[in-house]
């Protein structure tokens, strides 16, 4: 079994699966976008649905929002992303390409030196010392690093003025931190609670994404946890085992996960830490654990004038509560599950089948069911369709032989296809075929709804 799949390879098999198109592409395209094609769709939702669930539903303490991506530009002001939102940059003097100071540091010392930990003068000094070149031209000629803010600005109402300057939103968090106090008080809850969201964000990123590792809409899944200082601790050592739990059990395997501990903390955090998802192109993070304390809330009491504080109900103590957020990058999960699920299979007659064996809860598509003989059979696989339906995403595949479309599913990663013929029609059976194994077996029409239900749960 081969296991050694490029990026390049990868992001031919997503575009010619329909898992992941380029963004814009009849056009030229647009650097770092991309559009999830039918497949990719439903993978999304499904590792959207298992994120809610383990971080809202199974929580007696969560609730969820759906805050807006434009907010009023004053929040950019107080979570602090006006003023320091930002990437060094550095240009190429010789062929004007513009590169991330921190990341040629990382390329170039292949994650040896944590450039995270770098002063601009430190990252400039280094860069010159070890004589880099620039990845386009080659040649040693940079600009000093300027700081680039990453938000994406537009205007609101008619003119364009300063004034009227609004924001994407670089980050789904502060959704939460502004409805703190609208969900505690609509809803009475008591601290300690979570406020889980899932949407987009935008950041103006300029240096090569690898696929949809960095891009410049993305989504984020952010849980934000409200407790009383003092319990922030246990949170966050919580949250940080919980991600290992959630990115496991979407069957990213452990020896392709780490943790990395944040070196340099942001001036409000008590500890950050982020996990790390081994890509082909070398480990990169795929979600974050950060204690904020009150930094958050305490920000947006002091910039919008209203009181954050939270009165404990039994002791009416007044406090702004601390934060643990844990941050997941939904695109780049996205691209660790595909990486780790691709797999070109050499079979026993020495032929290849592409193969993506996803887990069955986060499997595009569940059933795949194709008419042995289009004429004949398609009447009856058409009801066998509607019947499951009801209660799985299911494809329906009609064109080809009968092995090109068991290939096909397996390349998209169908759990099963179930194939209608001349049994199906006089004894009411169909043929389950099982993605992984290639086994078959046959099932009575009236049991196949619980067979696939049990297969799947198992
Ligand atoms: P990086 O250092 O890679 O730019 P970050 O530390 O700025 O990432 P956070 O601000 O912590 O990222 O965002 C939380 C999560 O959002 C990240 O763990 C990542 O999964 C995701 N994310 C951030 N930026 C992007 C992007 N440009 N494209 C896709 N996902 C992103």
């Amino acid at each position: 079994m081969e296991k050694k799949i490029s990026m390049e390879k990868l992001v031919n098999h997503c575009k010619n699966m329909g898992i992941i198109f380029p963004g814009s592409e009849i056009y030229g395209g647009l650097a770092n976008s991309w559009d999830y094609g039918p497949v990719g769709i439903e993978l999304k939702n499904n590792v959207k649905k298992a994120w809610w669930t383990a971080f809202v539903q199974e929580s007696e303490h969560s609730m969820g929002v759906d805050a807006s991506i434009l907010m009023n530009p004053r929040v950019w002001e107080a979570s602090g992303h006006v003023a320091s939102f930002a990437d060094p940059l550095m240009d190429c003097r010789e062929c004007k390409t513009r590169h991330r100071a921190d990341k040629l540091i990382e390329n170039h010392s292949k994650g040896g030196v944590n450039a995270d930990a770098m002063s601009n003068e430190e990252m400039e000094g280094y860069i010159i010392s070890h004589k880099f070149a620039c990845p386009v031209c080659g040649k040693h000629n940079f600009t000093p690093i300027r700081q680039f803010n990453l938000m994406f600005q537009t205007n609101r109402g008619v003119t364009q003025e300063k004034t009227n300057i609004i924001y994407l939103r670089p980050e789904t968090a502060q959704g939460e931190f502004v409805n703190f106090l609208n969900v505690q008080r609509s809803l009475r809850m008591k601290l300690p609670f979570g406020i889980g969201q899932i949407g987009k964000a935008f950041r103006n990123e300029i240096t090569p994404g690898n696929f949809t590792f960095r891009t410049i809409e993305f989504e984020q899944m952010e849980h934000q946890l409200f407790c009383k200082e003092g319990q922030d601790q246990d949170f966050y050592d919580f949250y940080k085992g919980k991600s290992m739990e959630f990115l496991g059990g979407l069957g990213l395997p452990a020896e392709k996960l780490r943790f990395k501990d944040h070196e340099k903390l942001a001036h409000y955090a008590k500890a950050a830490c982020d996990v790390e998802y081994q890509f082909n192109f070398g480990w990169g993070e795929i979600n974050g654990v950060h204690n904020r304390t009150d930094f958050d809330l305490s920000r947006h009491q002091e910039f919008s004038g209203k009181n954050m504080e939270y009165t404990d109900p039994i002791t009416n103590e007044k406090f702004i509560p601390y934060v643990v957020e844990a941050s997941y990058g939904l695109d780049r999960i996205i691209l660790a599950l595909l990486d780790n699920a691709y797999e070109i299979e050499t079979l026993e007659d020495g032929t290849e089948r592409e193969v993506m064996r996803f887990k069955p809860e986060i499997a595009p598509f569940k059933v795949g069911v194709m008419p042995l003989i289009k004429k004949l059979h398609a009447e009856k696989a058409h009801e066998v369709y509607r019947i499951l339906a009801k209660k799985f995403r299911v494809i329906f595949d009609e064109t080809g032989s009968i092995g090109k479309r068991y290939r096909r599913q397996d390349a998209i990663g169908t759990h099963f296809c179930v194939t209608v013929d001349d049994e199906t029609i006089n004894n009411g059976t169909v043929t389950v075929r099982f993605r992984d194994s290639m086994a078959q077996e046959v099932v009575k029409l009236e049991d196949l709804k619980d067979f696939i239900s049990k297969k799947l749960e198992d």
